[in-house]
Parts: structure tokens; C-alpha cells; sequence
């Protein structure tokens, strides 16, 4: 079964696998690694010319390592999830600084690379380096468990051995970059979350949620839990059509990013004010909008406040004057381009 399973998956990756991605030209452990991260719960289409910028301002793990984070982060916006921006440019640094510029070979050193699991170094090792390893992105992890009938939410650690078992049992030894991809194209063109088109299937013959008709259990979803709301008021304080911006902390959510000041309390807003050293001269609601992230949704209203700075001037690292349409290598808010966009329209 193992081996006809894998050859089934290899037969069809010579005819119809995808061959051509940027990411599998001139391959390097580099390249893989970053097209990894990218495709963390990201379609291929979008990630292709994010993936095709970010090669030609860095070719290289050194060029990304010697780069400032605004920029790194300014070729992210967009794509969402900053967090794997920021530790893709702490592991760079660290590939830098303690592997003389090359990428781990082992699994588990991979591992303990900032922003690298399991499946992603299994990537690297196969897809970059040409040796035998395992994956299990959301791909694949659909595809075992429709095939073998894996019930239950792969989030939880049962499940999750499981798929990993057999994820390790069918992996060939040889070819295991081939049979990767394959698993990963099976899983993103055939084996679809929606309507899968199993008359395309190679493993079709065999596979069980097919046989009996099961395929929508097959994988276990998550359970569902009410999201929390929050709410925000982003105070877009302006100047002689310019916008005050400032730099978020590190850690928390926009992390590194720039963005209009916030507060959550409305009664706050004219401390804030005090605190920016800005006069009040006119304020104006804009239409609010939510903005869902993983955990939480965030219900942001912003106001429109024109202002005149008064003496006192503002730490220039993390705050800066702006027009709408700045084009500064700077990181922003999914919700800082769409007011900026807003107020370029509305000019
Ligand atoms: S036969 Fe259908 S459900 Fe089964 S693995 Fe193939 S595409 Fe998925």
C-alpha cells in the first residue's frame, strides 16, 4: 500500500506536478525557506510576486540579514501575519551570525531556527537540500487524512502523531523532494478544501473517505469558538496634509509596523493629544470598518483630527509626519493603507 501510494503520487508529479514556481528555479535552502514562510496560510498566486520582489531586493540570506526591518517589513505588507516577516529576519541574522550564511541540514536544528516548524524544516531539508524528509503542511495534511480516514482536528496532538506517521511511512527515501511537492500540489489543485476533483486523483483507488462517501469529515474541523470583539479608535492626526504615524512595539499585534496612534478609551483621545504635543483645530468620524484577526476581531472607528504640533517634537524613531501617499520603505497595518488609501480618494 505504502509504496503504491508513493509511487501513484510520484507517476503523477512527472506529468501534471507543478515544475515552474519562481521558487524551484535556481533552488537553494535560501529560496525554499522563503517561499515556505510566505506560503503559510497564503495561496500561491498571491505569494508569487511578494516571493519575486523580496528575491531581487534580497538575493541572499546576507542582503536579508543586513537589511533594516522597516524594509523587510515594507516588502511583507500585505501579506498578513507579520510575526513571520519578523522572525524571518531574526533567523537570517542568525544563519549569518552562527552558520556562516548556510541553512542547517538536520531537521531539528532547523527547528530551533526562529519562525521554523517542523514541517517547514522538512521543506528546507528535501525541497533545498535534496535529502529524505517528511512534511505536513495543511496540504497534505488534507489529502492523509481524507485517504486514511484520520478523524478528528489536526490541531490536536493525537490527530496530529498520527498524520505525522504516516506522513513519515509514505515519504519515500529517495525522491523525497518530488514526492513533497506532488503532496503539496495533490493538496492545492485536486484534493481541494471545497469539491475536490477525485476523478484526477492518483490515489483515488484507495481512498477511503472517497469509497465511503465521507469526504467532508475528512479533516476534523476545528471547534468553534465565539471570537472576541474589540474596538479602537485610530486618531489620524493631521498637519498641513501630512499624518502623524508611529512605530508599534515588537511584540503585540502590528508588531514593528507603522500606524495611526490608537486609543481604546474615547474620553482618552484628548490626553492623547496632550501627549502628541498636538492643538486641537477641527475632528471628523470616518466610516468604521472590523478587521478579524486569527483570535479576535477589531471594530476600528477613525477620527479625522486636524491639528497644530505645538514646540515640543516627537521621538523621530517612532513617530513620523507623512503624506497619504508616502512611499517610505516602511512596514504598515493592513488598516493603515486602507485609511491611507481612503484618504487619498477622499482628498
Ligand atoms: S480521492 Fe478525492 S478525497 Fe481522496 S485523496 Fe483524492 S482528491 Fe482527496
Amino acid at each position: 500500500m505504502t509504496q503504491t501510494f508513493s509511487s501513484q503520487v510520484l507517476s503523477w508529479f512527472q506529468q501534471y506536478g507543478r515544475k515552474h514556481l519562481p521558487w524551484q528555479k535556481n533552488v537553494t535552502p535560501y529560496r525554499v525557506w522563503v517561499s515556505e514562510i510566505m506560503l503559510q496560510q497564503t495561496q500561491v498566486t498571491t505569494v508569487i510576486p511578494y516571493f519575486e520582489r523580496f528575491m531581487t531586493t534580497f538575493p541572499t540570506v546576507q542582503d536579508l540579514a543586513a537589511a533594516p526591518q522597516d524594509r523587510v517589513l515594507n516588502l511583507w505588507t500585505g501579506l498578513g501575519y507579520y510575526a513571520r516577516a519578523r522572525n524571518l529576519h531574526k533567523t537570517a541574522k542568525l544563519v549569518c551570525e552562527q552558520c556562516n550564511g548556510e541553512f542547517p541540514e538536520k531537521v531539528h536544528e532547523l527547528e530551533q531556527l526562529p519562525g521554523i516548524g517542523r514541517s517547514t524544516a522538512g521543506a528546507i531539508r528535501s525541497l533545498g537540500h535534496g535529502e529524505y524528509a517528511p512534511i505536513l503542511d495543511g496540504n497534505v495534511k488534507r489529502v492523509l487524512a481524507r485517504h486514511f480516514a484520520v478523524a478528528g482536528w489536526p490541531g490536536k496532538t493525537k490527530v496530529l502523531k498520527e498524520l505525522w506517521q504516516l506522513s513519515e511511512q509514505l515519504t519515500p527515501e529517495k525522491d523525497s523532494a518530488a514526492y513533497n511537492q506532488a503532496m503539496m500540489d495533490i493538496g492545492a489543485m485536486i484534493c481541494t478544501r471545497s469539491k475536490p476533483l477525485c476523478e484526477q486523483c492518483p490515489v483515488n483507488s484507495t481512498c477511503t473517505a472517497r469509497e465511503t462517501d465521507t469526504i467532508a469529515h475528512y479533516p476534523g474541523k476545528k471547534p468553534q469558538k465565539v471570537k472576541p470583539v474589540k474596538a479602537t479608535h485610530m486618531l489620524l492626526f493631521r498637519y498641513n496634509e501630512h499624518f502623524l504615524l508611529e512605530k508599534r512595539p515588537q511584540t503585540g499585534i502590528w508588531g514593528g509596523l507603522w500606524g495611526f496612534p490608537q486609543s481604546e478609551e474615547e474620553n482618552q483621545i484628548a490626553s492623547f493629544i496632550r501627549h502628541y504635543g498636538l492643538s486641537e483645530q477641527t475632528r471628523q468620524q470616518l466610516p468604521g470598518f472590523r478587521h478579524t484577526f486569527s483570535h479576535f476581531h477589531l471594530d476600528c472607528y477613525p477620527l479625522l483630527i486636524d491639528v497644530t504640533p505645538a514646540d515640543h517634537s516627537l521621538n523621530e524613531n517612532h513617530h513620523l509626519w507623512v503624506k497619504a501617499d508616502t512611499n517610505k520603505d516602511l512596514g504598515f497595518a493592513a488598516p493603515t493603507v486602507k485609511l491611507m488609501k481612503q484618504l487619498i480618494t477622499n482628498k
